[in-house]
């Protein structure tokens, strides 16, 4: 298939044609971003819920080339459930919790490796690695098993056994070894390198992102072509708030949403890794590597993001900030979500509660808002 997008630097002013296995920028290592030019018909808003409820409904926004299949397992469109009792106990009009338990594997990297690996799959990669911190890599052995492909992963020893369960269910290849999903990530370049596999690492490769963005394409359906005031999003490698963020912008430019619609983006970490915080808090334009990473929240331990600076513009650009709790705190609130709530709530998802509680205290989410948080993954896979 030849494809219909091209690729732009997120760094430096290069540009590239998206054929074959696109990486990384090769004039200076950062970043692509997918370029379309398509400007799908806002008329099109009014088919959507014709289509089925995966992220693919919207497909004119996405990278593959009409009639092709994409390797799917039903993943998106996940609910925003209200949650009563957090917005009476902070005093907030409204709370949704977007619910990306309910992914397939139980999380929302799903919407990612759907998109990365149908394209690498189209362009023919026998074999598929990647670095994890837990669920990156249950979906990459999932989309990989639909794809036909192989898949070898590797995850820290400190990922919860369930999770590493969770990746063997589907045949891949778990290699468990010392360190963080950074020391994770050299020994899977090193392999793909030596193989001939394809790594899908957060964004070393353009289209993760592109699925992640689902997520801002359907809050922004979901609320009927509007945005809610703030997003509280838990962030380790960044790509789905980059995603949504990406989507916001394609949006109003294609006249979906209004051009005065405005929603603010917050980036939550664990205070045991958090060069996102630091950075927002010290005014720097990059992130720098955070030293000795511990967090309870696995997807919350990327010491070093390769889209950091990215992650820094989307906050900036939005009005947004960014906030760390502790994994005490976080705990704290998972329990409390699943209990009051009835939710599932991962680590992750109990930092973004968690976040917001202090985002209330401090004035940034006022008492009429209306304020979307992240339920990233399923918290069953790491008990
Ligand atoms: C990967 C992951 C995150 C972090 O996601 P990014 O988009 O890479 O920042 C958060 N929560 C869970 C459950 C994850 O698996």
């Amino acid at each position: 298939m030849t494809v219909d997008w091209t690729l732009e630097c997120s760094a430096c002013a290069a540009v590239s044609g998206a054929d074959g296995l696109p990486t990384v920028c090769s004039a200076c290592g950062q970043p692509w971003l997918v370029r379309y030019d398509r400007r799908p018909d806002p008329a099109l808003r009014g088919v959507l819920r014709e289509r089925p409820a995966t992220m693919w409904r919207y497909r004119e926004w996405l990278p593959v080339g009409q009639g092709e299949e994409p390797v799917s397992l039903g993943e998106g469109m996940t609910p925003l459930v209200r949650a009563p009792t957090l917005e009476r106990a902070l005093g907030v009009a409204t709370v949704w919790i977007k619910d990306e338990a309910q992914n397939p594997t139980g999380s929302f990297k799903a919407r990612g490796m759907s998109a990365a690996v149908t394209r690498a799959a189209a362009a023919g990669t026998p074999r598929f690695t990647v670095p994890t911190a837990g669920n990156a890599g249950v979906a990459l052995s999932a989309y990989g098993a639909r794809a036909g492909r192989a898949v070898r992963i590797y995850a820290p020893r400190t990922t919860p056994g369930r999770l590493l369960e969770q990746m063997r269910i589907h045949g891949g290849e778990v290699v468990v070894q010392d360190g963080h999903i950074g020391d994770c990530g050299r020994a899977s370049r090193a392999w793909a390198e030596d193989s001939g596999a394809f790594d899908v690492s957060t964004l070393r490769e353009p289209y993760r992102i592109e699925g992640k963005k689902t997520l801002g394409l359907e809050i922004a359906e979901q609320l009927g072509w509007t945005l809610p005031d703030v997003i509280v999003y838990p962030t380790g490698g960044g790509t789905g708030l980059i995603g949504m963020w990406k989507a916001f912008t394609e949006l109003r430019a294609a006249g979906w949403l209004a051009a005065e619609a405005r929603t603010r983006l917050v980036s939550v970490q664990a205070t045991g890794c958090a060069p996102v915080v630091r950075a927002w808090q010290a005014g720097t334009p990059r992130t720098s590597a955070w030293e000795d990473p511990v967090t309870v929240a696995s997807g919350l331990r990327v010491p070093a993001p390769l889209g950091g600076a990215l992650v820094l513009r989307a906050l900036r650009e939005t009005g947004g900030t960014a906030v760390a709790v502790t994994d005490e705190v976080l705990s704290a609130a998972e329990r409390r979500v699943a209990v009051e709530e009835g939710l599932d709530m991962c680590p992750e998802g109990g930092a973004a509660v968690a976040a917001l509680g202090d985002l209330v205290r401090t004035g940034f989410v006022r008492a009429d808002a209306r304020v979307v948080v992240f339920n990233t993954g399923a918290g069953w896979l790491y008990r």
